[in-house]
């Protein structure tokens, strides 16, 4: 009997070590990881230069609290900021932090503004985190149920309807926010139609409400730029990031720009670990590693060599609802609920994920190459026809 909390119901197996988008489990068997630990292991496992930059930062200070300056954080600030043209960043230690810290940077936005119960405007299907006000926000009754009460102040409408924002914008004067994933992930690698965002940004601009997207999942050259929202001309006013930002060291954070800059002021919010030198310094490494291998080329290219495989070999087949995503996010939708095609790559030595249920989810290390691609489509698209030939 395990004494860990029943939260995850675990696959049977456990890893010793990985090199680059390669792990191997205590059998010695070899996987080729198209997950990244879901989206977190930017630069895939045991980079040498990424290993040897933390492993002298270990030796020199891991943490100090943030009562002290922390030259590591400001380092990180600038370069998150430099590359994003936003201007102010809280640093955390997941994505529901990164999130909670922009829920209520946007209520207190709203109070500074004269509204008394501030609404943020979130989407179905969307997924923020686990705490009480990201599960609220959360669009997934399973991510729910059990927790009620839920933190009011959320308004739903569905992903990808600006009419139904337009609506809410006429009847609700308490509107401070709109939270969006540029693309969802849990919900099944959804994305915005091409001029969304930027009508958004017009109808938030407008109303004089915080735009803030959270590319927990999607940010950091997953998408083949370094945000998600980068392939539109828009600047958000919030944004969330954590998963890929230290490449497996918990980091995460919440950027402001524009007229949500200020907001927070001493005592407002805080973190005992956010920012720390180690974390800070994984964050700033993997952004330099990043640009130093080109590795938003990388996810670009090797992203747009791997949906055009799944296109040709899966995309006409029975079965197949869609295949899409944008660089190195991938979902191949199927007609019919396919978790069991998770244990089926694990017997082939591949490791995959399925999300909302019927969605195969790839989230393969930005340092992924062709050959690894074309190995993934080997092994994967054999296992999707087949379960989709059965009954
Ligand atoms: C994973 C995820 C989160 C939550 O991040 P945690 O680090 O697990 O708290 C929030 N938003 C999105 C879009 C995510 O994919």
């Amino acid at each position: 009997m395990s004494h860990l909390m029943n939260t995850y119901a675990r696959l049977p197996l456990a890893f010793t070590h990985g090199e680059g988008a390669w792990l191997w489990d205590t059998d010695g068997k070899r996987y080729l990881d198209a997950l990244s630990g879901i989206a977190v292991n930017t630069l895939g496992h045991a980079h040498p230069r990424f290993t040897a930059t933390l492993n002298a930062q270990i030796g020199k200070l891991i943490h100090v609290s943030n009562i002290y300056q922390v030259p590591e954080q400001e380092r990180l600030a600038d370069k998150l900021c430099a590359l994003s043209g936003m201007q102010e960043v809280f640093l955390c230690n997941s994505g529901c932090e990164a999130n909670e810290a922009a829920i209520k940077l946007a209520r207190m936005y709203g109070h500074n503004k004269g509204v008394e119960t501030p609404h943020i405007i979130v989407m179905e299907k969307a997924f923020h985190g686990r705490t009480l006000a990201t599960l609220s926000a959360t669009g997934s009754r399973k991510v729910q149920a059990g927790f009620e009460p839920l933190v009011k102040g959320f308004v739903r409408v569905p992903y990808n309807d600006l009419d139904a924002i337009r609506q809410v914008a006429q009847h609700n004067q308490e509107v401070v926010a709109v939270l969006v994933e540029p693309i969802q992930g849990e919900g099944g690698i959804r994305m915005l139609d091409i001029h969304y965002l930027e009508q958004l940004r017009q109808i938030c601009d407008q109303q004089g409400w915080l735009l803030m997207l959270d590319e927990v999942q999607c940010g950091l050259g997953r998408t083949g730029k370094w945000f998600a929202h980068q392939h539109t001309g828009i600047l958000p006013d919030v944004m969330t990031l954590a998963k890929g930002l230290g490449s497996g060291v918990p980091i995460g954070a919440c950027l402001t720009a524009g007229k949500a800059t200020g907001t927070f002021k001493p005592g407002n919010h805080g973190s005992t670990f956010g920012g720390n030198p180690l974390a800070s310094t994984a964050a700033l490494t993997t952004l330099e590693i990043m640009e130093q291998d080109r590795l938003l080329t990388n996810a670009a290219t090797v992203g747009e060599f791997l949906l055009n495989g799944l296109r040709e070999r899966l995309g006409k087949i029975m079965g197949v609802a869609s295949v899409r995503g944008q660089g190195l996010m991938i979902g191949i939708e199927l007609t019919k609920p396919c978790g069991e095609l998770v244990g089926k790559a694990l017997e082939q030595g591949l490791l995959i994920n399925v999300t909302a249920d019927n969605v195969i989810r790839l989230l393969p290390p930005l340092v992924f190459t062709q050959t690894e691609a074309q190995q993934l489509l080997d092994m994967l698209c054999p296992l999707v026809t087949e379960f989709l030939a059965r009954e």
